[in-house]
């Protein structure tokens, strides 16, 4: 199947590996809005409100096997969400918002295993972390995020959170390049509201630099994480499931590396869009 996305797109860290051959047309939406940095006087609301009956599903992207996408001098994408991952869910949790990570260190998780993970648990959101990549175009730089269905609040919301902040930033701030939609398999099959978050580009050599430094990656963290938090303050879009809500312990048991071939591992896209880390890594 033909896979349409214009050509001023440039393709994402390991798409093969994330989108479905299903993929329909994905559709570019307008960044809405200014940037809304919540503060904690919101967040602390849920607090104590809703935060027995919320869980909040962190997925960093790839692991073990998958390293993701490799950038300038060799910078691994695990290397990159991970770190922001776990600082993600511990702020959360600071907040008494209760997480799951879909795995915690370098280890290989299926992509259809991060989302029955999330359902078993019965989050209420998913938000999967990712850096990216692309061939030959070092000039490409900036923040993505991506929903599909049920996630478009969250994607703007948090997608103005991490803008507010990295994007206000005198030296290099970080280019805005739109919320999204997309058929990737892990917002796709998630039943609640999902979304996927490019962090920037790992090819390029000044954000390179900067997702390499912990400060950095600190900020975009806590812009991730505030950007969750007033989401949920806003309470509205957030299902409450407690009583299926049989919340793992977090992080999760690390487990035996099971294969689980997403059917996105073969895409046929025309060439030119696909990204070097269609090639198993
Ligand atoms: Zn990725």
């Amino acid at each position: 199947m033909v896979h349409s996305l214009p050509k001023s797109w440039v393709l994402f860290c390991s798409l093969a590996a994330i989108l479905s051959p299903l993929a329909a047309p994905a559709s570019a939406l307008l960044q809405p809005g200014t940037a809304e940095n919540a503060n904690s006087q919101a967040s602390t609301k849920l607090v104590g409100q809703k935060s027995e009956k919320i869980l909040v599903t962190i997925d960093p992207g790839h692991g073990g096997k998958d390293p993701g996408a490799i950038g300038l001098d060799g910078l691994r994408e695990v290397d990159v969400i991970l770190p922001i991952s776990l600082r993600v869910a511990k702020i959360l949790e600071e907040k008494g918002v209760a997480t799951q990570l879909t795995r915690d260190s370098d280890y290989f998780v299926g992509l259809d295993e991060r989302v029955v993970m999330a359902r078993r648990a019965g989050a209420n959101i998913f938000v999967s972390i990712h850096a990216n990549s692309i061939d030959n175009r070092p000039d490409v730089n900036g923040l993505e995020t991506y929903h599909y269905h049920r996630g478009l609040e969250l994607a703007s919301i948090v997608h103005s959170n991490i803008i507010g902040v990295l994007g206000a930033d005198r030296d290099e701030p970080l280019l805005d390049r739109g919320v999204r939609s997309a058929r990737f398999l892990v917002l796709r099959k998630s039943e609640i509201p999902a979304i996927l978050v490019e962090v920037g580009y790992l090819t390029s050599p000044t954000e390179s630099v900067k997702l390499a430094d912990e400060k950095y990656r600190e900020r975009m963290a806590d812009a991730i994480a505030q950007g969750i938090l007033e989401y949920l303050d806003r309470g509205s879009n957030v299902s409450l499931n407690s009583q299926k809500s049989t919340p793992l312990a977090n992080p999760p048991a690390r487990k035996t590396p099971v294969n689980v071939t997403s059917p996105g591992t073969t895409p046929k896209f025309p060439l030119q869009e696909v990204p070097q880390e269609t090639t198993q890594k």
